[in-house]
């Protein structure tokens, strides 16, 4: 009786503020990252006692934009969104990464380039740095490259009918820095990644 009335009870319309400043629970985070990440989870929030969020993993954190058509691109991260109730959803980019080497330096590894050239979703990161940071090499191309590569995914990830709802999961853009530890969260009102201090 009490199960059935709860259930029936729609959310306030609050519900979504009153959110916006609670702590992930990572029992309803969708983590959407890369497939060489070492992200100490833990520290950032997305495990408890051991136990991980929910993961989505691929080279770059790719996400195919929203189409109608039940495309197989589509098809993981919906089921992933939907398979059980999500509140926050995090897509977390990183600085030492294959993927990005590979999409940085055709001649470093080919066969991964072109494989990635022929990914829209990486293509689209690519085309957007080579039209606005030709002029940066070595780290400071590699630190441009990591943040328009999780800015341009999150924009994919926007178009998902469940995330683009006023009441849906609230949505994260991260990156985390090898090099120091280091976590950068994307701030919506600064347009820019700000550097969150530890403990997170
Ligand atoms: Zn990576």
């Amino acid at each position: 009786m009490h199960l059935s009335s709860s259930t029936t009870t729609p959310p306030p319309a609050s519900t979504r503020r009153r959110r916006a400043t609670a702590a992930l629970d990572p029992r309803h985070t969708l983590l959407v990252s890369c497939f060489d990440a070492a992200l100490p989870l833990e520290r950032l929030g997305l495990s408890a006692r051991g136990n991980p969020c929910a993961q989505v993993r691929s080279p770059a954190h790719l996400v195919a934009p929203w189409s109608d058509e039940a495309t197989s691109e589509n098809a993981l991260l919906t089921l992933s969104l939907s398979m059980r109730e999500t509140h926050d959803v995090v897509i977390c980019g990183h600085l030492r990464c294959a993927a990005l080497d590979a999409l940085l330096d055709q001649e470093r590894d080919a066969a991964a380039s072109r494989l990635l050239s022929q990914v829209p979703a990486a293509q689209a990161t690519l085309d957007l740095v080579r039209r606005n940071y030709g002029d940066l090499g070595g780290e400071a191309l590699r630190e441009a490259a990591a943040q328009e590569n999780v800015l341009t995914q999150l924009d994919h990830l926007l178009t998902y009918p469940l995330l683009s709802r006023v009441d849906g999961p609230r949505v994260h853009a991260w990156l985390y820095d090898e090099r120091d530890a280091s976590l950068w969260a994307y701030s919506f009102e600064a347009s820019q990644f700000v550097h969150q201090v530890s403990p997170w």
